[in-house]
């Protein structure tokens, strides 16, 4: 027999823990109730009569109604009204709500149960015809825009101008949402309360699928697994809008940008919540309801606190008044920014609400990246044109959008978009993902804007009101007609400070607060792998140190000459005709490059540092043929010297030389390594030297020399050769000991199946998983993210980019054979990983299972790292 399934729970009667069932929101109102908090009373029909609605086609399974009736005459009963009772209308909403929190993702239905007799009765009850018109002109709207697919702006148009505080307008206004809802849909709108609610719980199942959804899921990869559907929940309705004893509002426990342990949020005096959520109007900021409300106040004090002691989880709750009594409609684990999230952690631990393991095991690690943020550098000059609300922290430059659409496909592009906009609706949210940064005009630091901005961590600048936007006209003005920014011009938001700028402001590394320090050491202690920084500059150096990093993984010695005071110096030694020419070339380069190792040497203070000798073919040093003949062309048309013309010419002839059909497959590495010994000799012996001269001076130093593309034992050992007679030399001169550690990279497919043969000859590998996920996949890293990839991921035939997150299938496989092979060669070996993945999470996680020593991520990664590591040793 199938087993039996209750579509319905009550909210005292349902298990608040299983939200799978009961949907977020269900789950919420059911722990609430059994809290003896005070939830008005209300029904879940669940998820799975949403997954029964699909397997049937989109629609409700036959007997729900029936059930629905029985729930609706228990509402009655416990409620004292009656469902379309004209004298004494029982009203609902009708709210979504899926296993896993989707803000502003869903549709809400207020006020359902309202027709043209009720209303009338609603009016005598609350003995004001204003609310009770009010209340009836709103639900046509949601009913409309939602059931019935009626254009939003069609109803703000017939709302614009008219005096919503009387009572006879509102009638009309109703009346004519009314018609326009039926010449729309054809059909009379439905009076019957029963009638409202069939197509209104039809039409929450039905956004589960809706455009918004489906893009929320997909960029949150929330897996059907997570959440199969979406359950309704009914609710017995509470007017915020019943006069100035009335109100609604949103509040955080603790405030969700800074962590601080104090109530957060903004109310409106006899409002209903689309109100405030939709930023439409500006609300009063929480704290003004001491003076206003006191007891209401201190009631919701009461309530947040016993909220956050029992789910240990700050909460994000929404509540309304009702004629000086306060309801609790919804709570749910408050979304953070990651500055928030680390101090919540911190203090929760403290608190003696959470253990050490759950606090790390709460913040995402990903999200930190928030906290290192760059911020506009305080030595800025430039004045802002306008301060709006900070509502995402981090600083963002771009040009400025105003058309949704067009911020999505500019963004598509690759352009930095920030969308500009009065206020903003769940459909914009696709346009979110392809901003930099969002700046509003109107909206409070609740409002869907900041709201979804914060979730997703971008930048966001919200009620701006000095700024006045001319969409149409695609620019915003500031102070009359002073300062104007038309579509495309570039601006700056600062999402911590709330300014806005005009052009491209310069910034700066972030502050790290004690709280993060401390959550850092925690990782630290926790954590069995270790990190290392992709660094090659002293400054990334000394960032990475300063994260907490335990050496470098790489230095890629390529950037040093790539600078330029010595590209020229360089280029001659590509240009050389001979070993001599080039060994005088690479006599003047070689004590810069000492000096470049000895500055980062120092800085990383006898931590280990891992320099790559020389990788790129030399090509990519020289200029690119069109611009040579473009130049040539110049110069013999400008009657310039012959011997200038010539040393052009000369260059031009050598980039011939030197073109390759596949470069990156070409001569590089340690190709060129070996067809140019004398280019790696002088690497080896700027190494060499600065690690002696340091270890004079007294600084400890760990250099390790690291040798690219290898794939066969025979390429290694001749570097090695290399290393010895180079190493021996300059300890003869210095008559010192040099600690030096030799190592190959493993980044060729071939490199991992003779892993034992390379492990026999070096003290260390580490995994160049760029090159070798490239190689296993034959996809050319410089081109598949453009071009394929995304097609890849959309049709689901990878599910993520290989070259973000290892792919263990196959790259992973491969690394770990090599790692088998290597240590069983040399137990000790130190293996490693360098490529981008060092700083990805799940990679993290595979490094750490598949017996990696260290992992390295570029320095601005480091904290995630080691948050990473940390967890993935939980
Ligand atoms: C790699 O290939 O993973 C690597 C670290 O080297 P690069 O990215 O410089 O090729
Ligand atoms: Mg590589």
């Amino acid at each position: 027999a199938p087993a039996i399934v209750k579509p319905i729970y009550f909210f005292d009667e349902a298990d608040g823990k299983n939200k799978m069932l009961l949907g977020g929101k269900g789950a919420g109102l059911a722990e609430m109730t059994r809290l003896g908090l005070p939830v008005p009373p209300g029904f879940i029909i669940t998820t799975e009569i949403c997954e029964k609605f699909y397997e049937a086609g989109r629609r409700l399974p036959d007997g729900l109604m029936d059930e629905v009736r029985r729930s609706i005459s228990r509402l009655e009963s416990l409620t004292g009204k009656k469902f379309g009772d004209p004298q004494n209308p029982l009203l609902v909403s009708v709210r979504s709500g899926a296993p896993v929190s989707m803000p502003g993702m869903m549709d809400t239905i207020l006020n359902l149960g309202l027709n043209d007799e009720t209303v009338e009765g609603l009016s005598r009850k609350s003995n004001d015809p204003r609310f009770a018109w009010d209340a009836y002109r709103r639900f046509i709207q949601m009913f409309g825009k939602i059931v019935l697919g009626v254009d939003d702006r069609k109803f703000d148009s017939i709302l614009a101008g008219k005096d919503l505080s009387n009572p006879k307008v509102l009638k009309d206004i109703a009346m004519s949402f009314k018609s326009l809802c039926e010449g729309t849909g054809g059909k009379k709108f439905p009076a019957d309360p029963y009638k409202q609610l069939e197509l209104a719980i039809d039409a929450v199942f039905r956004s589960w699928t809706g455009k918004r959804a489906v893009e929320y899921r997909k960029q949150h990869n929330i897996t059907p697994d997570m959440a199969g559907g979406t359950a309704v929940t009914i609710v017995t309705m509470v007017f915020g809008n019943m006069g100035s004893d009335s109100c609604t509002g949103v509040v955080f426990t603790r405030d969700p940008e800074t962590g601080e342990k104090q109530l957060y949020g903004d109310y409106l005096i006899n409002a209903q919540g689309e109100d405030v959520v939709s930023g439409r109007a500006t609300p009063n900021h929480i704290d003004s309801l001491v003076s206003e409300m006191p007891d209401v106040y201190q009631q919701l004090l009461g309530v947040c606190e016993k909220l956050e002691s029992h789910f240990k989880e700050p909460q994000d709750v929404e509540f309304t008044v009702e004629k000086g009594r306060l309801y609790i409609l919804q709570t749910r684990a408050a979304k953070m920014n990651a500055v928030a999230a680390v101090k919540t952690s911190i203090d929760l631990y403290h608190e003696g609400l959470i253990t050490k393991t759950a606090a790390l095991e709460r913040i995402d690690p990903e999200g930190l990246e928030q906290i290192l943020y760059r911020r506009i550098d305080p030595h800025v000059k430039q004045k802002a044109i306008a301060t709006g609300i900070g509502a995402s922290p981090g600083a963002a430059s771009g040009i400025a959008v105003f058309d949704v659409a067009q911020a999505e496909a500019l963004g598509k592009k690759g352009e930095k978009v920030i969308l500009v906009r009065e206020d903003t609706k769940p459909d914009d949210v696709p346009a979110f993902f392809q901003s930099v940064g969002i700046l509003t005009s109107r909206g409070g630091k609740t409002s869907h804007a900041a709201v979804v901005a914060r979730g997703m961590g971008k930048p966001c600048v919200v009620g701006c009101s000095q700024i006045e936007i001319d969409a149409e006209g695609k620019s915003f003005s500031v102070g009359g007609k002073k300062v104007v920014v038309s579509e495309g011009q570039k601006i700056t938001i600062d999402g911590s400070t709330g300014r806005v700028y005009v052009g491209e402001i310069p910034t700066v590394e972030p502050e790290i607060s004690s709280e993060f320090k401390e959550l850092l050491q925690w990782s630290s202690e926790m954590k069995g792998i270790k990190i290392r920084a992709n660094a090659d500059t002293v400054e990334s150096a000394a960032l990475a140190r300063k994260y907490g990093a335990e050496g470098i993984g790489l230095c890629r010695t390529e950037r040093m000459f790539n600078q330029h005071d010595r590209i020229m110096q360089f280029v001659s030694m590509i240009m050389a005709e001979n070993e001599e020419e080039r060994r005088r070339a690479l006599a003047e380069l070689e004590p810069l490059q000492k000096s470049d190792f000895k500055a980062i040497l120092r800085e990383m203070n006898g931590l280990p540092v891992t320099i790559r000798l020389l990788d790129p073919p030399l090509h990519e040093f020289l200029p690119k043929e069109e611009d040579l003949m473009q130049k040539i062309f110049e110069l013999k048309s400008s009657s310039a010297k012959p011997s200038e013309i010539a040393r052009i010419e000369k260059i031009l002839h050598r980039v011939h030389e030197l073109s390759e059909i596949n470069p990156m497959l070409g001569h590089r590495g340690v190709r060129m390594g070996i067809s140019f010994p004398e280019i790696y000799e002088t690497q080896i012996r700027s190494i060499c030297e600065a690690a002696a001269e340091l270890a004079k001076e007294g600084v400890a130093v760990e250099p390790q020399i690291m040798v690219p593309q290898v794939g066969l034992v025979e390429e290694l050992a001749a570097v090695r050769q290399i290393f010895e007679s180079v190493k021996r030399e300059v300890e003869h001169r210095h008559r010192i000991k040099l600690k030096i550690k030799f190592g190959s990279m493993i980044e060729v497919v071939r490199a991992c199946l003779v892993a034992d043969d390379i492990a026999h000859l070096v003290d260390f590998i580490s995994f160049g998983t760029n090159d070798l996920t490239q190689a296993t996949f034959s996809f050319s890293r410089e081109d598949a993210e453009g071009k394929f990839l995304p097609f890849y991921l959309e049709k689901g035939i990878v599910s993520v980019n290989p070259f973000q997150s290892i792919d263990r299938k196959g790259v992973g496989r491969l690394m770990k054979m090599a790692v088998d092979m290597a240590r069983k060669e040399k137990k000790d070996i130190e293996i490693g990983i360098c490529g981008e993945h060092g700083g990805d999470p799940r990679s993290i996680e595979f490094c750490s299972t598949a017996g990696l020593d260290y992992v390295s991520a570029s320095s601005h990664r480091i904290p995630i790292a080691i948050l990473a590591a940390a967890q993935s040793a939980i």
